[in-house]
């Protein structure tokens, strides 16, 4: 049994007087670690901290902190292992999927701390004919302080995206990582504080919702929250309060389209790894299958060969591990249960859930109002589903309240389907892969969300577009004076009857 506190002094430890909580390993029930619940007080405290590090962190310019997050990223890749074992001991994943999920961040961290000079930094406008004794020019200014609110499911992956976009615009960051991987981000703190020991630019804050809530009302100029949609709405309305902008990323129940030209044992490696891995605790995970009615049966039979191969369990050999949240489990055993009682035929797993594992499970012939089909199980459930066509695809798709991704298989067509489908983004031929590209926005509409992380928008996300116009002679017609006359304006008359007077 390992107790880990938090190695820096800003998460005090827990004193017997104060709030705490544990942390247990979902697979054993291990005591991983014992954190504090942070008070208002001792994030406000926080929060004006960062304030005086993010104005030393803004002033070093982009050179110097791109040098400081190549160094982070040397060293989150040299203990690679390190924290992909704590990400396993806190959230339970295997640790080679928590190894992927650490490696896929670096190329993250190279791209912003590389690209940020050029994408927020100053930018020449047209200011057009009547205006052309004007220079215009914009850029983009660090808002300040960002909160950045995280999940547990991909504890590093996730809040990272939102974290090194911000660090890399210039701005300080407060962490709020969720009650059950505190480790994992007191971990990335400690981690940056050796290439940045001057200030505290990235802290980090324990607790639980009421933290996160006192987070978004410390004054913070803007919160990355990640997580349920459900607490999406409550931390807006915690943040209008102080009219605190936000980007929401929240959850997801993406969908996969095979059509009938695809490479079927390619769409069915797709479907059950972006369904499966993670246990289905993907925000971007595969949830829903809908298949071309002329080669449903055969990627059914692909789809069953693989699950049978699939086995969940706390053990090292296992490919899937256990749920995390112990609530969880109960949600999605009630998708499952609730699909079987409206008709749904279970084609493979489904074994019963033993404590926090839960079996992978394959559905068909599920009504699509059912939740298995309409709300996120965020569990290993696939519902697979044949189509008419490639038409009836998109609508299912798109017939849902959530649109975070989703990803098509097939060749003719492909990206003509892609693009019929309201989401923030799609894979062609494989799942997920949107995710680590760090030159793509990565963001949810509707219920999903609003907001971006990662590539140009990502960056942008966490900076103000700061205009200058300067007037480099004098114009020859004063517009915006009291010395404008109406010979001025017939003037004015003449040349946008020119310019917009048209056909
Ligand atoms: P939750 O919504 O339960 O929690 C997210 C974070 O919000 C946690 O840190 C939580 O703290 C905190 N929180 C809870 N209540 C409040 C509050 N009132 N004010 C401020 N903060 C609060 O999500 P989960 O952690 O369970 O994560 C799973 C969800 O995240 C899924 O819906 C998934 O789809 C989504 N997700 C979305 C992603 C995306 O990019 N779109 C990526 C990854 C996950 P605490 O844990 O301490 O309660």
């Amino acid at each position: 049994m390992t107790t880990v506190q938090d190695p820096r002094s800003d998460a005090a430890p827990a004193g017997e007087d104060r709030p705490t909580f544990e942390v247990r390993n979902p697979g054993t029930g291990d005591l991983v670690g014992t954190w504090p619940v942070q008070s208002e007080a001792e994030v406000e405290e926080t929060v004006a901290r960062a304030r005086l590090a993010a104005e030393w962190w803004a002033e070093i310019g982009y050179a110097e902190r791109r040098k400081r997050l190549d160094a982070f990223r040397g060293v989150i890749a040299r203990r690679i292992h390190q924290l992909a074992h704590l990400v396993h001991d806190e959230m339970g994943k295997p640790h080679s999927d928590a190894f992927l999920e650490v490696a896929l961040v670096l190329d993250h961290l190279a791209w912003a701390g590389k690209h940020a000079p050029k994408v927020l930094g100053q930018e020449r406008r047209s200011t057009g004919l009547i205006n052309a004794n004007l220079k215009a020019t914009v850029e983009h200014h660090p808002l300040g302080v960002i909160g950045v609110i995280g999940p547990w499911n991909y504890p590093v992956f996730t809040p990272m995206g939102s974290i090194v976009y911000a660090l890399a615009g210039g701005n300080a960051v407060v962490f709020k990582p969720s009650e059950f991987t505190p480790g994992v981000g007191a971990w990335l703190v400690a981690a940056f504080a050796e290439v940045v020991p001057e200030h505290p630019v990235l802290q980090l804050v324990t607790g639980d919702g009421s933290t996160g809530a006192a987070l978004c009302r410390a004054g913070v100029d803007k919160v990355a929250f990640t997580g349920s949609t459900a607490t999406a709405k409550r931390v807006m309305a915690t943040c209008a309060e102080t009219l605190t902008p936000l980007v929401a990323e929240c959850g997801g129940k993406d969908a996969l389209i095979v059509d009938r030209d695809a490479d079927l044992a390619a769409a069915a490696d797709g479907a059950v790894w972006g369904g499966i891995a993670n246990a289905g605790q993907t925000c971007i995970g595969v949830e829903r299958i809908y298949v071309h009615q002329d080669v449903a049966a055969e990627l059914a039979r692909l789809l069953v060969e693989r699950f049978d191969d699939l086995r969940a369990g706390a053990d090292p050999a296992a490919a899937v591990g256990p749920i995390t949240m112990p609530s969880q489990v109960r949600i999605i055993d009630q998708h499952v249960a609730d699909a079987k009682a409206a008709g749904g035929r279970v084609l493979a797993g489904g074994a019963p859930t033993q404590g926090q594992v839960v079996q992978p499970t394959l559905l068909t012939d599920v009504p699509e109002d059912c939740a298995a089909v309409a709300e996120e199980t965020f569990g290993p459930t696939l519902v697979l589903r044949a189509v008419r066509d490639m038409d009836e695809a998109v609508t299912l798709t798109n017939a849902s309240r959530y649109h975070l991704g989703a990803s098509v298989y097939g060749k003719a067509d492909a990206e003509r389907v892609a693009r019929r489908i309201r989401s923030g983004m799609v894979s062609v031929n494989s799942v997920l892969a949107f995710a680590i590209v760090p030159t793509v926005p990565f963001g949810g509409v509707g219920d999903s969300g609003f907001g971006r992380i990662h590539g140009e928008e990502g960056l942008k996300e966490f900076c103000y577009s700061h205009s200058v116009v300067r007037q480099r002679w004098k114009a020859p017609l004063p517009l915006t004076s009291f010395a404008r006359t109406a010979k001025h304006e017939e003037t004015l008359g003449k040349i946008i009857a020119l310019l917009h007077g048209g056909k």
